[in-house]
């Protein structure tokens, strides 16, 4: 299968030597590379290429002003020091269903296209999936014109600098009304299918998720000298607080994380004045997801009184739950038991997509290839070849049911 050539060409790009991850961040020279390599696979096919207003990238088979068009495809930038899979499996496999479709012999009544989607990841500037962003409305022009990388370079000068036209982007809805079905095969990002044992499963929705930042203020003093009951240390508070979201997702069955904090005057011989955490946190519904954090919030305000210390909570952040299309994910799941009779897995994830993006436009399903140790956004992330291939086969299948009138 045209899968291992494709996948053994593009291992190597962006990949650092040192820890053997990825930096594909977007329009940056690795980024350039992955894109040429995109439009070689859409030509080497004679598929019609073109880079839309918003840097991303398609390949079609038959005119798409047809309408009703059949689309797949993922991602081809990468988190600092990610993974292999993460985004390009997706690519990958678009192409190696296509190639697999034509060796059957599959009748395509209706425009099929392979996209990859730029700047997922939002490594460079912060924010993630700008390019189905931009495309759907969801950024706006101006809030793009703002981002900024570590460096200072603004996304319209890095669009520049890479050849692209930074004045044209903005929302494409006659190009996402072509699109009559997205499907989207991604790496697992978790090891649900790895303890049900099956290769392949379809996602069901994308879970609600947010972040919250808590600002405990209390009293910078000497760490010798300051007698432990005159403190107001808002270390504690904020200590309690970890282990009490933690308590709280793990009641729940949902996900709470603490990943960042900002200390100050952050010395080692210094009582804190000010812990600032965030807290990520992720549920299969809006009600559990509020159980949590309003448990969290409880638990912060109740520690933070008993030590004198103040605390602010806000919300930085929300995304409501991504209800994936039912009917087409029906289908899928009715085309991919149909030879073995098998129930394919549905699964929600806790991690955001261009297919989430995507979905509010878009009739959109997803693909999720078992990941055996479920770490993703690391170089552990892993596929077994085996699994990959019965990915792209899986995607062949489904593609073939859409395509066909
Ligand atoms: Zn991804």
């Amino acid at each position: 299968m045209s899968f291992h050539r494709m996948w053994t060409e593009l291992l190597p790009v962006g990949r650092g030597s040192a820890s053997g991850g990825y930096r594909r961040f977007a329009w940056t020279a690795a980024d350039a590379e992955c894109r040429a390599w995109f439009r070689e696979q859409a030509e080497a096919r004679g598929l019609a290429y073109e880079a839309d207003r918003n840097g991303n990238q398609w390949a079609w088979a038959g005119d798409p002003a047809a309408g009703d068009a059949v689309v797949t495809g993922s991602h081809l930038d990468s988190v600092p020091d990610g993974g292999a899979f993460d985004g390009p499996l997706g690519v990958v496999s678009a192409f190696a269903a296509l190639d697999e479709l034509r060796r059957r012999g599959a009748r395509f009544d209706k425009p099929f296209g392979i996209v990859n989607f730029g700047d997922e990841e939002g490594a460079r500037f912060g924010l993630a999936c700008v390019g189905s962003r931009l495309a759907t409305g969801q950024l706006t022009v101006e809030q793009a014109h703002r981002l900024t990388d570590g460096d200072g370079v603004t996304l319209p000068r890095a669009m520049e600098a890479a050849g692209h036209d930074p004045d044209a982007i903005g929302p494409d809805p006659e190009r996402l009304a072509r699109i009559g079905a997205f499907v989207e095969l991604h790496v697992e990002q978790g090891r649900a299918l790895d303890l049900s044992g099956d290769p392949v499963g379809l996602a069901s929705a994308i879970w609600p998720h947010g972040r919250w930042r808590f600002d405990f203020r209390g009293e910078a003093n000497h760490a010798g000298t300051t007698r432990l009951v005159d403190r107001h240390d808002p270390m504690l508070p904020y200590a309690e607080t970890v282990l009490a979201a933690r308590r709280q997702a793990r009641l729940a069955g949902a996900v709470a994380t603490f990943g960042k904090i900002a200390v100050e005057p952050n010395g080692v011989n210094a009582v804190p004045s000010l812990v600032r955490g965030w807290l990520d946190s992720r549920a299969a519904d809006q009600d559990t997801l509020d159980t949590v954090v309003t448990g969290v919030e409880e638990a912060a305000r109740e520690h933070a009184a008993a030590h004198g210390v103040d605390l602010d909570v806000v919300r930085e952040s929300f995304t409501p739950v991504v209800e994936f299309n039912h009917a087409l994910r029906d289908e899928l799941a009715r085309v991919l038991g149909k030879d073995t009779g098998l129930k394919v897995p549905v699964l929600g994830t806790g991690a955001g997509h261009d297919a989430g993006i995507l979905s509010g436009t878009v009739p959109t399903a997803m693909l999720f290839v078992r990941n055996p140790t479920g770490v993703s956004h690391s170089p552990a992330e892993h596929a077994t070849e085996d699994d990959c291939v019965a990915g792209v086969l899986a995607l062949a299948d489904a593609l073939e049911g859409l395509v066909r009138t």
